[in-house]
């Protein structure tokens, strides 16, 4: 199965190609239509099958075929990670995809200035990767706004969930108020990341590879 046959749009297909991806993972190939339909998605893979194109990839083209104007600390997809090693990894290969594209993708996590954070945050960002501690500190200094948010992605929820991150998760879902289409990822299955499922996915299309 294709890129081209997705639907995705040249733009996006010629960054894949120049990639070197041709064919879909079969994560993607089960992922893929289905997040293109606007469904919820209950994904169970592990590191290494493709599961950020998986879930970026629609993302990257819904937003394309919906433009908006870049507003000031607005954020128009949300992808939760648990470490800054991921969420850093997540969005190079997001803006590496959207590379011939107007969409843009930031990374926030600890350890780096909140400062130089808020000014990227300022000029308003397509698609936000962020650690839960980090994006906390910003939302209580105001410097992001999730009262647009179309797309929310947890990636490795059962990590998130080993660290403890479930009172930060709760703290970000409040802010929530828009339903946007969710898609959760993960390793592992656990009775408590049954229970975030149950609590944030609308009829989600469970899927494992
Ligand atoms: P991930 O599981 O998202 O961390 O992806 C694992 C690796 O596979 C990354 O280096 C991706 O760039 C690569 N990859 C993902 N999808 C494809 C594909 N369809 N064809 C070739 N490589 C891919």
């Amino acid at each position: 199965m294709s890129f081209l046959s997705q639907g995705f749009s040249q733009d996006l297909v010629k960054a894949l190609t120049e990639m070197g991806y041709e064919k879909l993972t079969p994560i993607q190939q089960k992922a893929i239509p289905q997040a293109r339909r606007g469904a919820d998605i209950l994904a169970l893979a592990q590191t290494g099958t493709g599961k950020t194109a998986a879930f970026a990839l629609p993302i990257i083209q819904k937003l394309l075929d919906k433009p908006a104007t870049k507003t000031r600390f607005n954020v128009r997809a949300l992808i939760l990670a648990p470490t800054r090693e991921l969420a850093e990894q997540i969005s190079v290969n997001i803006n590496d995809y959207a590379k011939y594209t107007d969409i843009n993708c930031a990374a926030i996590f600890g350890g780096k200035k909140m400062s130089s954070q808020e000014k990227r945050l300022e000029q308003g960002v397509d698609i936000l990767v962020a650690t839960p501690g980090r994006l906390i500190e910003h939302m209580e200094q105001n410097n992001v706004s999730l009262a647009n948010l179309e797309f929310l992605v947890f990636d490795e929820a059962d990590r998130m969930l080993d660290m403890g991150f479930i009172g930060a998760i709760r703290v970000i879902l409040e802010d929530i108020r828009t339903k946007p289409q969710t898609m959760l990822f993960s390793a592992t299955s656990s009775a408590q990341m049954n229970a975030l499922a149950a609590d944030i996915l609308r009829k989600p299309q469970r899927i494992t590879v």
